[in-house]
């Protein structure tokens, strides 16, 4: 009990310190877990790790969670995730929460502690066109790359199967994977071990950098862009949106002109789509051609755009709330980094559109976006 106590504890200081650090993790992405004989504590889905406690890990059975490897589920894969999430809350041990989406994933490794994240210069190589031969250029065989597939139960079975065989080959688990257009994977001992691999992956790839991020310290607003950013609020606030704006060296260079901004008008990972949605727009002229541009854009996607660029004034966000225009904003900015430093890597893979379809239509992460 002590043991498990203990390793909660320490689940909870790592959960911290990358959930605190915008380079790792932004919003409610990325999630930690901890095992201890044949339990497993995932952090529960919504709950950001910034601030999580004990209590934001779900306590699940390995050996319940095992059967999903064997278990048959449809074919059709909105049905097929259905069945999963059940089997899921199935191996739960006198717990509630709903397990995070990738908790299977979590359970195939088995370090003690298994950390997920979204580092923006792991995934600015990632998310590029050099993705596999530059990580294997790079850390070879420390590591496994796994190709981009569908979150959710199709991801952990390739993992699962790509798993397998590099412990045949080299006879050992690997500690860092790789997820193309998705993250980091890192599994160790403890705190010391996980963050000693993590900053030696980091040090690595960004010491090859010869494009660097323009800067981020906020800029104010001419008085022309100032009047037209408070039209747009009295126009959107009417809608019962909330508006964040921002501007700086890094957003002015995606919104220039319309072409400048085609560079992020396409998401890069699940994660970029579950706060921002998978279009935005780019907007020019005068009030009144802007609010057209909303319009139209509301049309055609059937939702409100979440990030408005717009034509050399700056980055508009909108939320539900303040704090979800926000977050939306962060994880855009945060896109515009990877763009920029995707050009270390013979620059940026996008999604297809046929992946961008499956997230949009994946309840899992719906649930997820409402935090
Ligand atoms: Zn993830």
């Amino acid at each position: 009990m002590d043991r498990e106590m203990n390793g909660l504890r320490e689940l909870v200081r790592i959960s911290h310190f990358y959930g605190n650090n915008k380079e790792f993790v932004i919003a409610g992405g990325g999630n930690t877990s901890y095992k201890s004989d044949n339990k497993i504590w995932v952090k529960a889905s919504g709950i950001p790790l910034a601030g999580i406690d004990e209590k934001g890990f779900v306590c699940m059975s390995r050996d319940l969670l095992n059967r999903i490897s064997y278990a048959r589920y449809s074919n059709d894969p909105v049905k097929r995730e259905a069945e999963v999430k059940k089997d899921l809350e199935d191996a739960r041990i006198k717990d509630h929460k709903r397990p995070s989406v990738e908790t299977s994933l979590h359970n195939l490794f088995n370090f003690p502690y298994v950390v997920h994240t979204h580092p923006t210069v792991v995934n600015a190589m990632l998310c590029s066109k050099r993705a596999r031969g530059k990580s294997l250029e790079l850390f070879g065989n420390e590591i496994l790359f796994i190709e981009y597939i569908d979150p959710g139960y199709t991801l952990f079975k390739k993992t699962e199967k790509e798993l397998n065989n590099y412990k045949s080959i080299f006879g050992k688990e690997p500690s860092v994977i790789f997820l193309q257009n998705h993250g980091l994977i890192v599994c160790g001992n403890d705190f010391r071990e996980i963050s000693m691999i993590t900053d030696n992956i980091v040090d690595k790839i960004s010491s090859g950098f010869v494009y660097d991020i323009p800067s981020t310290t906020f800029l104010t607003a001419d008085p022309d862009s100032e009047k037209l950013v408070s039209a747009l609020m009295k126009f959107i606030s009417g809608k019962n949106m909330s508006l964040v704006f921002r501007n700086n060296l890094l957003i002015q260079s995606f919104v220039e002109d319309a072409n400048s901004f085609i560079n992020v008008s396409k998401p890069f990972t699940p994660d970029n789509i579950v706060y921002c949605k998978s279009e935005y727009l780019f907007a020019m002229g005068k009030i009144d051609d802007i609010i057209n541009s909303i319009r139209s854009f509301e049309l055609r996607t059937g939702y409100y755009p979440r990030i408005i660029g717009l034509q050399r004034t700056g980055l508009i966000s909108a939320g539900d709330s303040i704090q979800s225009a926000q977050r939306s904003l962060e994880v855009f900015q945060d896109m515009m980094k990877i763009r920029f430093l995707s050009e270390n890597f013979g620059g940026p893979e996008f999604l297809t559109g046929k992946q961008v379809e499956f997230i949009d239509s994946w309840e899992a992460e719906n649930y997820r976006r409402k935090f």
